[in-house]
């Protein structure tokens, strides 16, 4: 039985005067939502959200964790259309659940927006999501560098939320459940104001969750605490898991940035494949804009870029796995290609003949004369004619060892040949 332990935080930070991130804590469901949206719209997205989720969630499974998440977008969609003082209101979520099936207990993981999803294993951090943001987007394509990214004028923007259109993309992830492995849930306001590095130690230091996640809170509040600040630690006391590579359930299309975006090996081969949700990325990119106002303020102004803090766990792993799939490729091209060229070499040196002395007795040899490459020429046919039995001038043509044809026009030249001779019978 896996066992967890946890520990949650969250504070209004020193600029805004509500808090609208929401947040659950409790086994099995860990949920991390910043609401966005003006008047109580924030506020009102993120907790119906979580609150949906929580309804919805019929079974342990990460497929059912997905479903809820799309039941939770329709949900904060119904009520931004129903109620004009909400409109345009929507939240990012993620989330981690114990889930299990026959195969055992794991973590299922969920993301839609820019809250995160951090693992800290064996001493390490490392970004388990991916942020659905317009910056983000571009940095991936290759579009804007890291450093344009933080002075973007549309860095605030979202390309992917709960509650902006019917239906949502969800990004999710298996994790085996490992023994000792902490996760990171939280909101922008936590890593926009703490450096990774710093968020790595703390969670390194501090053993309890709840005392971890209180620090981490009092660090982003320190760092200028701009935004609303949530954190969720969960800790893996005891799991039955070996570490592995995180599973991404679902590969996600990319928003509608151009097609460079999300090239097929950024997303690892789904094991479970789910319905996908036209459409619902176009809109939201559209659409978010207009979600996102409340982050304005200054949801990532003076924050500094997330990156994966070190080199290990989950996220390098991916990286591995890509390595090794374009190593994999690279040597089956490789391969071929000297394959290819040995045979064509191969062709070369061993498709002709030519007539040729072996002492002194007059022999068809296949191959080129003198050899080519590794490929030295071998007797095809001894002739049992000798230098003796020729005249001069068949003697030069036999030295000249002029390539052949065939074996046919090898044989027609020795024939040639010993017309001309003095060998009985000729
Ligand atoms: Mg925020």
């Amino acid at each position: 039985m896996t066992q967890l332990r946890w520990g949650q935080a969250t504070d209004t930070g020193q600029v805004r005067s509500i808090n609208q991130d929401s947040m659950h804590a409790d086994a099995p469901l860990f949920v991390v939502a910043d609401g966005m949206g003006g008047h109580r719209g924030g506020e009102v997205a993120s907790a119906v959200a979580i609150e949906t989720l929580l309804g919805s969630l019929a079974e342990p499974s990460t497929a059912a964790l997905v479903e809820s998440v799309q039941i939770a977008n329709g949900t904060v969609f119904q009520r931004a259309q129903d109620d004009a003082e909400l409109r345009g209101m929507g939240t990012t979520l993620c989330a981690v659940a114990l889930v299990s099936d026959e195969a055992g207990e794991r973590l299922g993981l969920v993301n839609v927006g820019d809250s995160r999803v951090y693992l800290l294993r064996g001493g390490a951090l490392s970004q388990l999501t991916e942020d659905h943001s317009l910056v983000e987007s571009l940095v991936r394509q290759g579009r804007i560098t890291e450093d344009e990214a933080l002075v973007h004028p549309q860095r605030n923007i979202l390309t992917r939320a709960l509650g902006i259109s019917a239906s949502v993309d969800v990004d999710a992830w298996e994790m085996p459940a490992v023994t000792g492995d902490r996760y990171l849930l939280c909101s922008d306001g936590l890593f926009n104001e703490v450096e990774p590095p710093v968020i790595e130690a703390t969670l390194r230091k501090l053993a309890d969750p709840s005392e971890a996640a209180h620090e981490l809170v009092r660090l982003a509040n320190e760092g200028g605490g701009r935004d609303n600040i949530t954190a969720v630690v969960l800790d893996v006391v005891e799991g039955a898991g070996a570490a592995a590579t995180a599973t991404r359930m679902t590969a996600a299309a990319e928003p509608d940035l151009g097609s460079l975006g999300a090239p097929a090996d950024t997303a690892p081969q789904p094991v479970v494949a789910l319905p996908p949700t036209p459409a619902a990325e176009a809109e939201a990119a559209a659409a978010t804009g207009v979600a996102d106002v409340a982050t304005d303020v200054g949801g990532l102004a003076g924050g500094d870029p997330p990156p994966v803090a070190s080199p290990s766990s989950a996220e390098p792993e991916r990286k591995r796995r890509r390595v090794t799939w374009r190593v994999l490729v690279f040597l089956v091209v490789l391969v071929s290609l000297v394959g290819g060229v040995g045979w064509l070499v191969s062709s070369y040196a061993s498709g002709s003949y030519f007539v040729a002395f072996d002492g002194d007795e007059v022999v068809i040899e296949q191959g080129r004369p003198g050899g080519f490459l590794f490929w030295e020429p071998s007797i095809e046919q001894r002739t049992g004619t000798v230098r003796d039995e020729l005249r001069p001038v068949a003697v030069e043509r036999v030295e000249a060892e002029s390539s052949q044809g065939s074996l046919g026009e090898a044989e027609d030249l020795v024939q040639n040949l010993e017309r001309t001779s003095s060998k009985p019978g000729a």
